[in-house]
């Protein structure tokens, strides 16, 4: 392509659609005009988007602040401001997408399909004529720099090479990497002068001991208290669903965990997990309201903890205990009551792995956000070039912190290549 483009924007994902849009509407609003082009490597681009939130994609969370990511708190309160929830929710809008915020805090769009969202970002960047080339992936970014100022990029991909005044790198993580998304972007961002982190899985379902029992359990879904020790000591604790599965565990409990353990693990520390399936509630107190149970002197333990654990989970505890199907709560013996609360609050998980990269939701790690200027997410290592979305150096939990992360990244580094092409 011999013209040279406004800006090329690497990946059209959810950060780089949001580029895209924010680019060109910005120069709209200027009465200006940019030639700008999304390269993709996928030929069915922005997969994420249709499979996030299971296929109604969680767009974003009433509440969000920077504990609720991984990363350096202040730049990542910095750049969340910069484009907010309040912000994001009217954007969507403006794009036609009305989203509902359900009971957990969560907002997805109102028709609850994940399409509606990919849609409307497409469809804004057709009538704002930004161009969407899939099945281009990026190789390699060269700078032909100044005296020929303003320095102009070259974009090699593996048929063709473009050239362009402002570049924005999107390329994603390694998460889910049938979804195109393999890692090159950090090659990319290399070539230009970037660091790029140890990589992790995150957000990534865990394997259990083949010999535990978790297969028996598989699709039972209950609340849970997880907690992490590292060498011995108590370092992460977390709240919330857990799903038993064939091979282990899921659910937003251990994936929100789930970068602690495989950081650890990757790093030889001892790691070890612990669950608390009356989740919030300590020893003490479990033993009181199992001593409490015992005054009913006919009721089957059994019974007693399905009145609040699914019955299957509730059975096999006290199996685990060696207390048959018969035994009253009245009859316990205090030794065997304290075993079971023991049992009930820290059961020991025998976790010896994730599943990977294919099922991973996030990337933990990537560029630092320290090589970013974080109002605009220029390099600071590369003038002209921007980097956003999941490539950096931060990691949400479960519930839209990471789309919005894409969607705030994605607008500032959008805006500011605009301004500064628009700017006298
Ligand atoms: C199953 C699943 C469910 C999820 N659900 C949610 C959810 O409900 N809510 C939430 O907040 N987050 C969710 N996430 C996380 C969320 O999808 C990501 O945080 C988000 O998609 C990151 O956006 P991105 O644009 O940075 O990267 P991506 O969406 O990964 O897009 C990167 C794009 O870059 C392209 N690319 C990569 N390398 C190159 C190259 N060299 N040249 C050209 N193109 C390239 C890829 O093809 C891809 O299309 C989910 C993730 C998964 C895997």
């Amino acid at each position: 392509m011999s013209q040279v483009q406004d800006i090329v924007i690497v990946g059209a994902g959810a950060a780089g659609l949001t580029a895209g849009i924010a680019a060109a509407e910005s120069a709209r609003l200027a009465g200006k005009e940019l030639h700008i082009v999304l390269l993709d490597a996928a030929k069915r681009f922005a997969a994420k988007i249709l499979a996030a939130g299971g296929g109604r994609c969680n767009v974003t969370h009433e509440r969000i602040t920077p504990d609720d990511f991984a990363g350096p708190r202040n730049l990542i309160r910095n750049v969340l401001a910069g484009f907010d929830v309040n912000a994001t929710i009217a954007w969507f809008a403006s794009l036609g997408v009305d989203l509902k915020c359900e009971e957990t805090g969560k907002f997805f769009p109102v028709t609850d399909s994940a399409r509606t969202v990919l849609d409307a970002l497409v469809n804004r960047c057709r009538r704002l004529g930004v161009t969407i080339q899939p099945q281009s992936r990026v190789q390699e970014i060269l700078v032909d720099l100044p005296p020929a100022a303003p320095a102009t990029f070259t974009i090699r991909c593996e048929q063709d090479q473009w050239q362009a005044r402002r570049v924005v790198l999107c390329t994603g993580g390694k998460s889910m990497p049938s979804t195109g998304t393999t890692g090159q972007g950090w090659q990319l961002a290399r070539q230009r002068g970037h660091t790029v982190t140890d990589v992790h899985p995150a957000l990534v379902p865990l394997v259990l001991a083949e010999n535990f029992w978790h297969a028996e359990m598989s699709g039972l879904s209950h609340e849970a208290q997880l907690s992490l020790s590292v060498d011995g000591k108590r370092t992460q604790q977390r709240t919330g669903s857990l799903l038993w599965t064939h091979v282990g565990i899921s659910g937003p409990v251990v994936l929100d965990i789930s970068r602690h353990w495989v950081i650890a693990h990757a790093a030889a520390r001892k790691v070890e997990l612990h669950c608390n399936v009356l989740a919030g509630e300590s020893f003490d107190q479990v033993e009181h309201w199992l001593t409490e149970q015992g005054k009913m002197p006919h009721r089957l333990v059994d019974n007693v903890l399905a009145s609040r654990l699914p019955r299957r989970l509730a059975d096999k505890l006290s199996r685990l205990c060696r207390i048959t199907n018969d035994v009253r709560a009245g009859q316990l013996r205090r030794q065997d009551r304290r075993a079971l609360v023991h049992t009930l609050t820290e059961l020991s998980l025998p976790v010896t792995g994730h599943r990977g990269w294919d099922h991973a939701e996030i990337t933990a790690g990537g560029v630092p956000l320290q090589e970013i200027d974080y109002r605009t997410m220029e390099s600071r290592k590369c003038p002209g070039l921007y980097l956003a979305g999941e490539m950096l150096d931060v990691d949400g939990r479960v519930g839209g912190f990471n789309m919005q992360w894409a969607w705030s990244t994605g607008h500032l580094a959008g805006l500011a290549a605009a301004k500064s092409l628009l700017q006298p």
